[in-house]
């Protein structure tokens, strides 16, 4: 009998190894997965066998025969898993379905009532319901992610601190597992926008994510690094300048303080001389004035874009990634400063660091939360020890 979350099946190594090879080769014969995974033919068919009764696979026929029978191939079968994957946003809770090969099926964006735990709990059990309810097969539910702001311990599935929320310590895990029965996963929103590029195939990198906040994932060899007290990736605490604003932290010049988007604002605004309220300034006012020219705009985004690359630069100096991912507010404007960047980048990290650095926009936009999440899911699912 099939238990309910083809995790639960997937106990015996070789039969992982085996399905991610296949997504990984898709097309591929039970021949050549007997070569690449090191096991009897037998062996192979007994798994195979396996993974076709549980849906996860499927046969294909070869287009081409070199004379006598078609040989059959095997592929993922995209409809043999389904994960959810939610953001619990400030203000914003978004939830998408993936099917095993990372279609989003479906996606939803609420704003909830209030930001109280017991809101985001009801509002996330009713789309997860209703998610479930599109599915066939409930038991094909492989399973469920959340992302959340503030510090994670990932491993115990508990959020310890929410800054925005005020939540204090929060079992969250617990809370989903003891209302779905699949394996639930929590983890910081900006390391599972990093787990949506781990899913596209980077390795090496560094996910910024900007806006209200700036926080980063550090990404080694496909897998987070987490530091001792899960704090690793605090870069908006960075101290840029000596005489800077003071930052919620408490401490002086960090980079939060001049590149979060209320600061930009807040600066722009204190540049210009015109009768607008500050209420009604925002960022697309502020571009739209640098598109045109505008100086004092201008000058906003150029010192935004320099302290912004005083912090990337010494991350590169330090790490030496292959990449470096921007998302949220400045991902939605990379003709702006994704070219300001790079250059400014180049300026101050050494040649060797940036040689063959990329610097670019996340993959996923506004769903990079979510689609991250249930991507952290499938990551699991596929990953070979
Ligand atoms: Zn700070």
């Amino acid at each position: 009998m099939i238990k309910k979350g083809s995790f639960k099946n997937m106990k015996n190594l070789n039969m992982k190894n085996v399905l991610t090879l296949i997504k990984d080769h898709q097309g591929i014969s039970r021949a050549d997965i007997a070569k690449k995974v090191n096991l009897s033919r037998a062996a192979v068919t007994n798994i195979v066998n396996e993974l076709l009764e549980l849906k996860l696979v499927k046969e294909v026929r070869a287009g081409k025969s070199s004379g006598g029978r078609r040989p059959i191939l095997l592929d993922l079968n995209p409809d043999g898993g389904y994960v959810i994957g939610l953001e619990w946003g400030i203000s914003r809770l978004k939830a998408v379905l993936l099917n095993l090969e990372a279609d989003i099926l479906a996606e939803e964006e609420i704003i909830p009532i209030d930001n109280s735990l017991k809101e985001y709990t009801k509002k996330s059990f009713n789309l997860i319901d209703k998610f479930i309810s599109t599915i066939k097969d409930e038991d094909k539910i492989t399973g469920i992610a959340v992302g959340i702001h503030g510090l994670v311990d990932s491993q115990k599935g508990v959020s310890l601190f929410t800054p925005h929320f005020g939540w204090g310590r929060v079992e969250i895990e617990e809370i989903i597992a003891e209302k779905f029965d699949y394996p639930v996963f929590i983890d910081n929103d900006v390391r599972m926008m990093a787990e949506g590029e781990i899913w596209q195939g980077k390795k090496d990198f560094i996910f910024i994510n900007t806006g209200s906040g700036v926080g980063a994932a550090l990404v080694f060899n496909a897998k987070l690094h987490y530091g001792v007290n899960n704090a690793a990736g605090e870069f908006g605490h960075i101290k840029i300048t000596d005489d800077g604003p003071i930052c919620e932290c408490g401490k002086k010049g960090c980079l939060e303080t001049l590149i979060a988007e209320e600061r930009i604002l807040n600066k722009y605004y204190n540049k210009l001389n015109v009768d607008i309220k500050r209420s009604e300034l925002s960022i697309t006012q502020l571009l739209k004035d640098y598109k045109k020219g505008s100086i004092k705009a201008v000058e906003t985004i150029q010192e935004t874009s320099e302290y912004f690359s005083r912090g990337i630069a010494d991350l590169v100096n330090l790490l030496n990634p292959e990449a470096v991912v921007i998302g949220g507010l400045f991902a939605s404007y990379p003709e702006i400063f994704l070219d300001e960047l790079k250059t400014s980048v180049s300026d101050k990290a050494l040649d060797l660091a940036v040689e063959n650095l990329n610097i670019t926009t996340a993959h996923y936009g506004e769903y990079a939360g979510a689609v991250g999440a249930a991507e952290k899911v499938l990551n699991n699912f596929f990953a070979v020890d």
